[in-house]
C-alpha cells in the first residue's frame, strides 16, 4: 500500500504532470502544432492545458454533442478540440472579437480537416448569441464553453443556457483563477467570477460538478 494515499485532488509537480501529458493525453498533429504556435505566443496562458483539452474532447462525445458554442476562440486550440470530437457534420458556432488571434488558429482548423464545422463570428458574444436566440436557436444546443472576458461571464452563461437543450452542459473555465476567488476581490474578474460561483452553486436550473482541472471548470448541467 502507497505510504501517502490521499482522497484530495493531487497537486501535480513537474514529473506528475510530464507522466500525465505522456499517457493521459492523445493530440493530432493539427493539435501539437497549434499549442506549439500559442506556447511563445504574449498570451499563451490564455490558451487551455492539453488535458483540459482531452477531457473536453472525451467529454463532447460522451454528451453525443452535434451542436456546440464556444465563448472566446483565442487561438483556437479548444476549438480545435470540441471541432475534432463533434461528428462530421457537425457544428460548432465560435464567438470572438481578435482577427489578429484567431487567424492564427484557422490554418490549423483546415489541417485537422474540421474547419467546415466551424462558424467563427467575430464580433462581441453578447450579440452573436442573442442573433442565435433571435433566430429561433433557443434549446438547440448541446454543449458551450465559456472562456472569455470574465466580467461578461455571467451574460454569456445566461444566454448559452438559453440556447441549450435540456441534458446539455456548459462548460465554464478559469473558475479557481489560479487561487484569487478564496481571497477578497482585487479585480473586477475576480469579483465576477466569484459572483458567478455563488450564483451557480445555488442555481436550480442546473446540476454542477465544479472540476480541479486547468484553472478550475465547472459543468453545468441544463435540467
Ligand atoms: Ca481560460
Amino acid at each position: 500500500m502507497p505510504s501517502r494515499l490521499s482522497n484530495r485532488t493531487l497537486t501535480l509537480d513537474e514529473p506528475l504532470h510530464d507522466y500525465l501529458l505522456t499517457y493521459g493525453v492523445r493530440e493530432s498533429p493539427a493539435q501539437q502544432a497549434l499549442r506549439e504556435m500559442t506556447r511563445t505566443h504574449e498570451w499563451a496562458v490564455m490558451q487551455i492545458c492539453p488535458e483540459q483539452g482531452a477531457f473536453m474532447q472525451m467529454f463532447v462525445r460522451i454528451l453525443g454533442a452535434r451542436r456546440a458554442i464556444e465563448v472566446g476562440v483565442f487561438t483556437g486550440y479548444s476549438t480545435l478540440c470540441v471541432a475534432q470530437a463533434l461528428p462530421g457534420d457537425g457544428y460548432l458556432l465560435a464567438c470572438d472579437i481578435s482577427d489578429e488571434y484567431t487567424r492564427l488558429g484557422r490554418p490549423h482548423w483546415q489541417q485537422a480537416g474540421v474547419a467546415h464545422k466551424i462558424d467563427l463570428r467575430l464580433a462581441p458574444a453578447i450579440e452573436t448569441l442573442d442573433a442565435s436566440l433571435a433566430a429561433g436557436q433557443a434549446e438547440q444546443f448541446d454543449f458551450a464553453f465559456i472562456d472569455a472576458d470574465k466580467v461578461n461571464y455571467d451574460a454569456y452563461y445566461e444566454r448559452c443556457l438559453a440556447l441549450l437543450r435540456v441534458g446539455g452542459v456548459i462548460a465554464v473555465d478559469n473558475v479557481l483563477w489560479n487561487g484569487a476567488v478564496t481571497r477578497p476581490a482585487e479585480t473586477e474578474s475576480t469579483a465576477a467570477l466569484q459572483a458567478l460561483n455563488r450564483k451557480l452553486h445555488a442555481d436550480s436550473r442546473i446540476d454542477l460538478s465544479m472540476l480541479p482541472i486547468g484553472d478550475g471548470l465547472t459543468l453545468a448541467r441544463k435540467r
